[in-house]
């Protein structure tokens, strides 16, 4: 029997390996079966190289549960230890490897451990104290017993044991009994073991017999030997992808499609990744990919890894080149996985782009569910917007689909203002802007459909990009206005007329909080609606951002700004200023007379004052000036009086406003009930 001191120059490092492993020690697990892979993966290159000429005989791993003894076993019939070899990797390197980096690590060691893992000596994290059996495969070699109780000291003795291979033995400590219930140690052996190469056994298969469980000679084998992604792409088909799929994420849907990531050279990497159907953007969640090293589960946070953009799409994705060992941010600085993303984001594009030349059908019924991620990846990341860009779609609201080239040829003629900029008209509630869209469309005008979660940023993102272009949202103002050409006659409405529907309709529009209207009069032909709402396409994109973005809350204060456009063309509008020149006339005709005197005298008095300084105009005549003014105000506020209650009479006024705000989807509660009272009225 040997007895010795582990190397290790701290006194007593368990204690220091249990605190700072605390919240991640279940990976113990993964450490010991790995260690028996490696161990059963060595023997099969050693038989290779014609070193080892025994019976390979079954090289199952076995997991084994004694709840009685407070014991879990891993055995393995892989390449064993001699007593030399104890020495050499448990003894000397491994643990003191651990120390240095404990020593190394001490601050942010619970970021970085798990993922490094302290191999063997991680299972005192759960026990207080470990046995190995072992014996080599080599012909002399003799079985040994290594012991250790969690202290720096261990003993080695001969042991009884005819079998090549491995039994590591760990006594479960008291506060570490949740590893000794079945479920829970088979959910570990899932989640971390799933797709390891050797197959894994915990305990035996069961069924039911006579209503109660029983145990049947067959393993319960718990990992896949040969996962999906470690295979050749030209060997599977579809269906083959899809199940896999559905064995990673038995609650989703079918996915889109797949990418069979497979790269050797300058480093290691293989992988599927998914784009699944997002059917809300509850959907939408990270950490969905999990990341594997040689078919060994890690983790499923693969931020820093994988370009952001693509941390929504599932799957797996396997590299023993990812540097574990070190701390997130580290890791986004190191050239290795600086590659491995830009290799991913190329193959992303590279499949995406194949799938829209070869099936552009397929691509444009799937470019619904595709968008948030083609979008959001052009969003955050130049090099992608720009290979995507030949195969990103833009849908219009007939729901034809276009590149942004087709796109731009099919409006540019017909769409282009009079400075040469070209305009995109664009809805994003279809039902709710259907008369702007059927406006548009009769003047020959396309309208896209911009109903995203991430168009309003997209909007910005294509004025960026595209030359001489701006976006416009059908109801943003009149078309004329929109698309200004040069041959548009200008016709104006005169003053009066002006003054007497801006009062008019401005006294007839809902009093709401946090909204604004203000009324233009304009000349839109006869054919045209009397009354229209639009709404301003930089204060409706600012208030956007503003709830998408953080730091712009003055714009999302703002009140709504709404511009009432009264078509002075249209017949109704020229039947309320009749009915108002009948109607008030008598009222206002005086007060208009003397309007007139008054402002007739004032241009005298303001030429006479012209050039002369304060001083020098006579007092009588600044005086005269001043109530002049006075009263001019006074008739203005008159007049608006009695336009006011006019309008507060006349019922086409109200229809009209109500038709208006109706339109938009504005007319709501206490005011739509009234619309529809009055229009019964009406009838
Ligand atoms: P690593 O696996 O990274 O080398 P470990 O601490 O997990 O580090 O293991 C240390 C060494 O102990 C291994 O390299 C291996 O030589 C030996 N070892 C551990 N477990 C076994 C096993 N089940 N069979 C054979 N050798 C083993
Ligand atoms: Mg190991």
């Amino acid at each position: 029997m040997q007895k010795g001191n582990i190397g290790v120059t701290t006194e007593n490092i368990f204690p220091v390996i249990k605190k700072f492993l605390y919240s991640d020690h279940e990976i113990f697990l993964r450490e010991m079966v790995s260690n028996a892979v490696d161990a059963t993966q060595k023997l099969k290159t050693v038989q290779l190289k014609g070193d080892f000429n025994g019976d390979m005989g079954d090289l199952t791993i076995r997991v084994g549960l004694d709840k009685k003894k407070g014991t879990i076993t891993i055995s393995d019939h892989g390449v064993g230890m001699t007593e030399e070899e104890i020495d050499k990797y448990i003894n000397q390197i491994a643990f003191s490897g651990a120390n240095d980096f404990l020593e190394k690590y001490k601050n942010d060691a619970n970021a970085i451990i798990g993922h490094f893992g302290l191999g063997f000596y991680s299972a005192f994290m759960v026990a207080k104290s470990v046995d190995i059996v072992t014996k080599s495969y080599r012909d002399d070699a003799k079985a040994v017993k290594w012991t250790c109780d969690g202290s720096p000291e261990f003993t080695l003795t001969e042991a009884d044991r005819a079998e090549r291979g491995t039994d590591i033995v760990l006594h479960i400590d008291d506060d570490c009994k949740e590893f000794l219930e079945e479920g829970r140690l088979e959910g570990l052996l899932r989640k971390y073991c799933r797709f390891l190469p050797i197959a894994i056994a915990f305990g035996k298969k069961k069924e039911w017999k006579d209503g109660k469980q029983v145990e049947t000679d067959e393993d319960n084998i718990v990992n896949n030997t040969n996962p999906l992604w470690t295979r050749t792409p030209s060997e599977l088909k579809d269906e083959d992808y899809r199940t896999f799929y559905r064995d990673l994420y038995p609650m989703s849907d079918e996915p889109l499609f797949w990418i069979h990531l497979n790269v050797d050279y300058p480093f290691h990497l293989t992988g599927i990744l998914y784009f699944p159907r997002v059917k809300s953007s509850i959907d939408l969640q990270k950490n969905k990919i999990q990341l594997f090293c040689n078919q060994v589960f890690v983790t499923d946070s693969v931020e820093g890894i994988v370009p952001d953009f693509l941390t929504l799409l599932h799957g797996v994705i396997d590299s023993p080149d990812i540097p574990l060992n070190v701390s997130r941010s580290y890791l986004q600085s190191d050239a290795n996985v600086k590659k491995i993303s830009t290799y991913i984001t190329k193959k992303v594009s590279d499949r995406l782009s194949a799938i829209f030349k070869d099936n552009r059908k397929e691509f444009e019924e799937k470019w619904d569910d595709l968008k948030i991620f083609i979008n959001y990846g052009m969003l955050t990341q130049d090099d992608f917007y720009e290979k995507a860009e030949k195969f990103a779609l833009l849908k219009d609201t007939d729901k034809k689909f276009y590149t942004y080239d087709e796109y731009k040829t099919l409006i540019s003629a017909n769409q282009t203002d009079k400075n040469g900029n070209l305009v995109y008209l664009y809805a994003a509630n279809p039902e709710e802007q259907y008369t702007y869209i059927q406006t548009a469309e009769a003047k020959g005008y396309n309208v896209l459909l911009l109903d995203g979660q991430l168009d309003v940023a997209m909007v910005s993102l294509w004025e960026r990009k595209f030359d001489k272009t701006r976006f416009a949202r059908v109801d943003a103002d009149v078309l004329e206005r929109l698309i200004e050409k040069d041959d548009d006659e200008k016709r104006e409405v005169d003053a009066d007329r002006r003054l007497s529907l801006a009062t008019i309709f401005e006294s007839s529009m809902p009093k709401r909080d946090k909204t604004e209207y203000h009324v233009e009069t304009a000349c839109l032909g006869e054919t045209a609606v009397p009354v229209m709402i639009t709404q301003s396409e930089y204060m409706r994109r600012m208030k956007e951002m503003a709830a998408i973005e953080s730091g712009m809350g003055f714009y999302g204060e703002m009140p709504d700004m709404y511009t009432v456009v009264v078509n002075a063309d249209h017949r109704l509008v020229k039947g309320i200023l009749e009915a108002e020149d009948s109607t008030c006339s008598e009222k206002l005709r005086p007060l208009m007379e003397e309007n007139t005197r008054l402002r007739a005298r004032q241009d005298e008095l303001e030429a006479a004052h012209k050039g002369k300084k304060d001083e020098e105009i006579p007092v009588p005549e600044k005086d005269e000036l001043n109530t002049l003014k006075e009263r001019i105000e006074a008739i203005r506020h008159e007049r608006e009086d009695i336009l006011r209650a006019f309008a507060a009479d006349n019922t086409t006024v109200h229809q009209l406003v109500d038709l208006a705000l109706l339109q938009n989807g504005m007319l709501k509660g206490e005011a739509l009930a009234n619309f529809v009272r009055r229009s019964f009225e009406v009838l």
